[in-house]
């Protein structure tokens, strides 16, 4: 845990004081023993307005400790933050349900909602996996701190990330081709929807003036690796791959979700431990607040513009999010198992929807160092297609909400609200492992 290194910011104060591994590869045995230094010379609880900084030059290793307002408890030896604490910081409420409790994106009452004992939380109104569960010490309940910084940090305020927001080209990637068709539905194959819903996204973008590369144009199979080089190529560039989703577990499973690279020492979304290997920097690392940020932007357009089940913003090690240097994100754009779901994905228009929804986020990501300011969520979105829907919506990259002829054309069962789709089967599969990037 110790080389997963959190950063902790002041709300009040307004100024970025992070915690952060600049540049170098240092050795795990080096960082620990940094932070041990760090660590001894700390008093718990930290006092009011102390701050800690640390310039490692030998490793270009800068770190910052705003310790304001914090008081880290140490429990076997990791950091936790109270949720009050976590509540007072942000000057958000928060609330932390019983395990097992039903928690809802559509009806989550607090801007901050946890899950006692478990790793799901609700942020901003978007389902959002923590790294380590919620626990509970003398009525107090705690969350890690790598979460506060890795998770909380860059979604609450992901206009803050440092170098957030810079992108000259958008990296495409078309999930699969050629031999690899990904997954199968009645209605055709994963590797074509893919690449339609990329095409159609590029072209939205190329309107709007950026740079668009895609990792394959056609039916031919690009290896992972060439897919990240290919991002890590260009300027400036975010990497943003496009997918849909399989299980073998649930017929009824649905949904959309999106993935950014594990931080280091965490275990990923669908691991429950900790892997040696994870303690590795990978070229993703460096860039993985950023990359949390862009799913963020992402994911509430997504679910903002189109009613699908909400799965969550998740963590994964797959290769392309490992490999690229850059701000980089996987999207599951839902399930070719399920039936009303595969309709929806066979559908050019709904794919059409599915791209402009993508093309929002972009822009509102690309927006965040311009603004300083946190993006539209969910139910930003909500209201604005209620208030004023927009057509034709796909050419001006935003989208209607589903109208009553999409609905008859694909069915009613696709467009179940998530209270009424998350049947407890469901819910199950939720925390299943992603099933098939
Ligand atoms: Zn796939």
């Amino acid at each position: 845990m110790t080389a997963c290194l959190p950063a902790v910011a002041s709300a009040k104060a307004g100024r970025p004081l992070n915690l952060n591994i600049t540049a170098g590869k240092p050795s795990l045995l080096e960082i620990d023993a940094v932070f041990d230094t760090i660590r001894a010379g700390m008093p718990l609880p930290v006092k009011r307005c102390s701050v800690l900084a640390f310039i490692f030059a030998s490793f270009g290793i800068t770190v910052a400790i705003a310790v304001d307002d914090w008081q880290v408890i140490k429990i076997n030896g990791h950091d936790y933050l109270s949720v009050d604490n976590i509540s007072k910081f942000y000057g958000l409420p928060a609330e932390v349900v019983p395990s097992g409790a039903n928690i809802q994106t559509e009806t989550a009452d607090h801007p901050l909602e946890f899950v006692g004992g478990s790793r799901e939380a609700i942020i901003k109104g978007a389902r959002s996996w923590l790294c380590f569960p919620v626990i509970e010490q003398d009525g107090k309940f705690l969350v890690a701190r790598t979460d506060v910084a890795k998770t909380i940090e860059p979604l609450v305020r992901p206009h803050r990330v440092p170098n957030v927001g810079k992108v000259q080209t958008v990296v495409l990637d078309p999930g699969h081709g050629g031999h690899d068709k990904g997954q199968v539905s009645r209605y055709g194959f994963e590797k074509d929807f893919a690449l339609d819903v990329a095409r159609k996204l590029r072209a939205i973008l190329q309107a709007k003036g950026l740079r668009v590369i895609m990792t394959r144009e056609g039916d031919y199979f690009v290896p992972l690796e060439v897919r990240a080089q290919i991002a890590n190529a260009a300027r400036d560039s975010i990497f943003v791959s496009i997918h849909f989703n399989a299980t073998n577990d649930d017929p009824n499973a649905t949904g959309f979700e999106i993935f950014s690279f594990t931080p280091r020492g965490a275990p990923s979304t669908s691991d429950g431990t900790v892997a040696a290997s994870s303690l590795k920097m990978q070229p993703g690392s460096s860039m993985d607040a950023q990359s949390l940020a862009l799913s963020a932007c992402i994911y509430h357009s997504l679910l903002g513009h189109i009613p699908e089940f909400d799965r969550g913003i998740k963590r994964a090690r797959f290769a392309v999010l490992r490999l690229t240097k850059v701000p980089a994100v996987l999207i599951e754009g839902g399930f070719l198992t399920e039936r009303g779901e595969s309709k929806l994905i066979a559908n050019k228009d709904w794919r059409a929807k599915l791209a402009g929804a993508i093309s929002v986020g972009i822009e509102n990501y690309r927006a965040l160092p311009l603004k300083k300011q946190p993006p539209m969520i969910v139910a930003d979105y909500r209201r604005q297609t209620k208030s004023a829907p927009v057509d034709p919506a796909v050419q001006q990259g935003t989208v209607k909400e589903v109208d009553s002829s999409l609905i008859e054309l694909v069915g009613r069962s696709a467009f179940l609200s998530p209270q009424q789709s998350s049947t407890p089967a469901q819910r199950s599969s939720l925390e299943s492992a992603p099933i098939v990037p």
